[in-house]
């Protein structure tokens, strides 16, 4: 039995992810026909009580992405790429009897040109062990 006494609900509990939260900011370099997008910020994952979803542990991690797009011959590149970060999700991978639970936050990443519309799409993600996680409680 592995669960732990939620101070919430008091049962013992398995835990599960909560939606991360997350500060991620990103800024563009034009270098020719290449565009570098360098993402920075943080992304907080928590676990759950299972139970009463009251907030039993927490992982702060910092995020760093670079994600490049190559434009068309002849754009006229401008610094106002259109960047969409979709919601991160927290997935759990791992449990089984020989290796340790890892819990990854990840999110899909759009970057389109407005000018020439080449457009990329990629994953941005922290991951780390649940046996790391912060306790809350
Ligand atoms: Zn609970
Ligand atoms: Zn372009």
């Amino acid at each position: 039995m592995s669960g732990i006494r939620c101070p919430n609900c008091e049962k013992f509990t398995s835990r599960e992810n909560g939606d991360p939260e997350t500060d991620v900011e990103h800024s563009v370099e034009n270098d020719g026909l290449k565009s570098t997008v360098n993402f920075s910020g943080s992304v907080r994952m928590i676990r759950n009580c299972a139970d009463c979803s009251g907030e039993l542990l927490e992982s702060n991690q910092d995020i760093e992405a670079e994600i490049t797009l190559e434009h068309q011959e002849g754009c006229d590149l401008s610094d106002d790429l259109d960047v969409e970060i979709d919601s991160f999700e927290a997935d759990e991978s791992g449990g089984g009897r020989y290796s340790k639970n890892k819990i990854t936050a990840s999110a899909l990443v759009h970057v389109t040109c407005p000018v020439c519309k080449v457009t990329t799409e990629n994953n941005i993600s922290v991951s780390e062990s649940a046996g790391n996680f912060d306790s809350l409680v």
